[in-house]
């Protein structure tokens, strides 16, 4: 049921694609996820992945009492690299998957307009749009399973030539871990969930995860502090190569790691390494209030008209 005069086309279908997690929902112009529903992404190629998501999002309209016809478009984020109009997933090696054809395949399903993005550059677009500050120009970084970024540059996502942001890897220990990308010392290397649990069980502490050892400097423990400390200081001395560079207005943070860095020695580590000039303003540094809907959000963002400024 929609409201008296309201367009009942004001809503949109989002798909947040994700390693793990599949979540879908409808999301208003104001940001607000009307209906979700999240299930572990399903195995065995792109197309099961394709119909479980229709199914859901045909749930959750049942669920507000509306037809496809409220549609508007239908957002996607994808864990890869998409092509420059926004339909093709073009790469994404940890999933196996090379030229999927996103938008075509769901919008025979859904019958209205489909956009895609990478979920880090969603999660970027939907600070812009519905984050709580109004930065001008700041990096989006993730930090999870793995560590992804983007830029907004006046207020627009800068693609480059669509890998712009990879700040995951960035090298940050000279000879230091070897990377799922083949280099070394990236800082996805160091400062990824999984790098910092292998790098506090290297120091005898028991934890498959960085929750673990977040738990575990949480209840004092001194080695899970400078495990988690490592990671921070990775990430402080990667996004002095970008403050240099951009002489950004704000750092985002998100993902399930982000959380248990300690902002002070990013911060310090960051401070110690720009370009000191008297009175320089170094860049305002803050986990996203955006949560878990993050890239759910930024699929929204895809295909909700434009804001009006
Ligand atoms: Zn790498």
């Amino acid at each position: 049921m929609t409201a008296e005069g309201s367009d009942p086309r004001s809503i949109v279908g989002a798909i947040d694609w994700g390693g793990t997690k599949l979540l879908v929902g409808l999301v208003d112009d104001e940001g607000r996820v009307l209906a979700s529903r999240a299930v572990p992404t399903p195995t065995g190629g792109a197309s099961n992945v394709l119909s479980r998501a229709v199914e859901l999002l045909r749930e959750s309209l049942a669920e507000q009492d509306r037809s496809g016809d409220a549609l508007r478009g239908v957002g996607v984020t994808v864990p890869g690299v998409v092509d420059a109009a926004g339909h093709v997933l073009k790469y994404a090696p940890a999933h196996g998957l090379r030229d999927v054809p996103v938008a075509r395949e769901l919008g025979m399903h859904v019958g209205v307009p489909v956009r895609i993005a990478n979920d880090v550059d969603a999660c970027a677009l939907a600070e812009v749009r519905f984050g709580r500050a109004n930065f001008e120009n700041f990096a989006w970084v993730t930090i999870s399973t793995g560590v992804g970024g983007a830029f907004v540059l006046d207020r627009r996502l800068f693609r480059g030539g669509g890998l712009a942001g990879e700040i995951g890897h960035v090298v940050v220990e000279e000879g230091g871990p070897r990377c799922g990308c083949g280099h070394l010392g990236c800082l996805e290397a160091v400062a990824a969930g999984p790098a910092i649990a292998l790098h506090a069980r290297s120091l005898g502490l028991p934890a498959r995860s960085a929750q673990d050892v977040a738990a575990l400097a949480a209840s004092g423990n001194l080695i899970a502090r400078s495990a988690l400390e490592r990671a921070a200081a990775a990430l402080g001395r990667a996004l002095a190569f970008v403050q240099n560079l951009l002489d950004l207005d704000a750092v985002v943070l998100g993902g399930g790691v982000a959380r248990s860095l300690n902002f002070d020695v990013i911060r310090a580590t960051l401070a110690d390494r720009v370009l000191p000039v008297p009175g320089r303003h170094l860049p305002v540094l803050r986990l996203t209030a955006l949560e878990a809907h993050a890239a759910l959000l930024g699929a929204a963002s895809l295909v909700l008209p434009p804001e009006n400024h």
